[in-house]
């Protein structure tokens, strides 16, 4: 399947406002990340990086999902040690590896974001 997925600068542009998101976002497609992985964000350098994989059943939901990120780690001088610590805190002995990620309050945090606005199209596709 080609690649699909069309960006709406201005609605991004938008959506980055609305979460407060200050710093420059990248966002890059993919054919492949990781298994099970339909999206990605890493901050370097000053700016956040997106990838998103592509094709994917719900690509509009999972940008929203990482532009939560986004919000979530301008908000920390280093999110991926916070990430963690949280889910040590929220989740005591019970850390795993799968429950580290899915349990984090990060990532059902981002899920609230996503779910919210995922009415708002920000990117559509021609699949
Ligand atoms: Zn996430």
């Amino acid at each position: 399947m080609a690649m699909a997925l069309k960006f709406d600068i201005e609605a991004i542009a938008l959506a980055k406002e609305q979460l407060d998101i200050r710093r420059p976002v990248k966002i890059l497609t993919a054919r492949h990340i990781s298994r099970g992985v339909v999206g990605n964000h890493q901050y370097k350098d000053g700016k956040h990086i997106i990838n998103l994989l592509d094709p994917q059943v719900t690509p509009n939901y999972t940008l929203w999902h990482e532009l939560a990120h986004c919000a979530q780690s301008e908000q920390y001088d280093s999110f991926d040690e916070t990430y963690q610590s949280v889910a040590r805190l929220a989740l005591g002995g019970l850390v795993t590896r799968h429950t580290g990620y899915i349990l984090n309050p990060f990532e059902l945090d981002a899920n609230k974001i996503a779910q919210e606005n995922s009415p708002t199209k920000i990117l559509v596709t021609r699949y």
